[in-house]
């Protein structure tokens, strides 16, 4: 059976894009991945996503976005995509489970978060280093902790640890955060939050689970260390398209390279959310791209059926034309 539509990813991209294609009748397949409902999943209130002026938390709006989803005939597979063959058409995606045989494939999956590269940090995963306040903070009830970063996602984090934590280490490289202005000066004027600047983390201590991290400041070069009971870490993050075996395109950094409906240099293979955006990390922008995603995926069939691949792969033209399979 060759699916008409495949959406690697479970995340606001690959669930905007659903609903779109769904609502084109397309019946997409998503293959959600290991994180079900995606980045936002993990947060658990979120602010700035419109149409929510109290706002919601982060797995009630992926809940609702999957019903609607579903409710105009998206299915949802809990498998991961291992690999890919775009190099003929019908491309294949290669899941767990085996091959997946589609007419059009959209690539949504996302970012995962950098890590710190420091002695302590692996060994210490689940036993006191997260990268999920949500899901961990808490498990910190009137201890210390450290959150690393200073983006968007360090300071509300770091916010939401204050619920759990005696105090809250901010450890940031630079002298001044870079989230927004509004959330800068909320978590700035918590009592809990003890800012650290021009400091990076040198390693994580402990013996069964962390009890201090290790700290340099850049610019005097002094050491330091102070007790921590768990350290978040939020210093951005890097793409998820490893899988793709360098079958699409991809920037410097690893970023999908496509336009802005989403189409990359393979006719058939489009990506939409972070995956795609080294700029803009947010759901809101996740979304839009998702919807041209979609709605470029449905063009795409329609003129697939009328014309067939071998035509559609000559339209595609510029600086961007690659054969199927070329690596990047
Ligand atoms: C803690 C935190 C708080 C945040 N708070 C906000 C906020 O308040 N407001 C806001 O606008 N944004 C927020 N963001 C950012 C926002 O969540 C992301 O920008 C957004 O989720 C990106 O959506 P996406 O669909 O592109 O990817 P993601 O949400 O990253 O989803 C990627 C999906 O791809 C899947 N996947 C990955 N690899 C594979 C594979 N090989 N096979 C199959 N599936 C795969 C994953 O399982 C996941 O479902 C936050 C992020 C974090 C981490």
């Amino acid at each position: 059976m060759v699916e008409k539509l495949v959406i690697i990813g479970s995340g606001p991209a690959a669930y905007t894009a659903a609903i779109y294609a769904g609502r084109a009748l397309l019946e997409p397949l998503l293959i959600a991945g290991s994180l079900l409902g995606g980045q936002p999943s993990l947060t658990a209130e979120i602010e700035n996503y419109p149409g929510f002026p109290r706002g919601i938390s982060g797995p009630e709006l992926m809940q609702a976005m999957l019903e609607q989803a579903e409710r105009f005939g998206a299915r949802v597979q809990l498998d991961e995509a291992t690999g890919v063959d775009f190099s003929r058409h019908p491309f294949s995606v290669i899941t767990s489970s085996g091959p997946i045989e589609a007419l059009a494939v959209i690539i949504a999956t996302g970012t995962t978060p950098r890590r710190l590269g420091v002695p302590g940090e692996s060994e210490f995963v689940g036993r006191g280093v997260s990268f999920c306040a949500t899901c961990d903070g808490f498990f910190y009830r009137g201890k210390e902790v450290v959150v690393v970063g200073g983006g968007n996602a360090a300071v509300v984090e770091a916010e939401f640890l204050t619920r759990f934590a005696s105090r809250v280490h901010l450890i940031h490289r630079r002298d001044q955060l870079r989230a927004e202005k509004v959330l800068q000066e909320r978590v700035l004027r918590n009592p809990k939050v003890v800012p650290i600047w021009n400091t990076v983390v040198t390693a994580i201590v402990g013996q069964d689970n962390v009890t201090a991290v290790r700290l340099r400041n850049v610019q005097t070069g002094e050491e330091s260390e102070v007790p921590a009971a768990g350290i978040f870490v939020y210093i951005g993050t890097e793409p998820n398209t490893a899988f793709l075996g360098g079958q699409v395109p991809l920037d410097a950094q690893g970023y999908i390279q496509a336009d802005q409906q989403g189409q990359t240099a393979i006719p058939g293979v489009f990506a939409a959310g972070d995956v795609q955006n080294p700029l803009l990390h947010q759901i809101a922008t996740a979304v839009g791209s998702g919807a041209a995603a979609g709605m470029t995926a449905e063009r795409f069939l329609a003129e697939l059926a009328s014309v067939g691949y071998a035509e559609l792969r000559l339209r595609v033209r510029g600086p961007s034309v690659v054969e199927p399979g070329t690596p990047a």
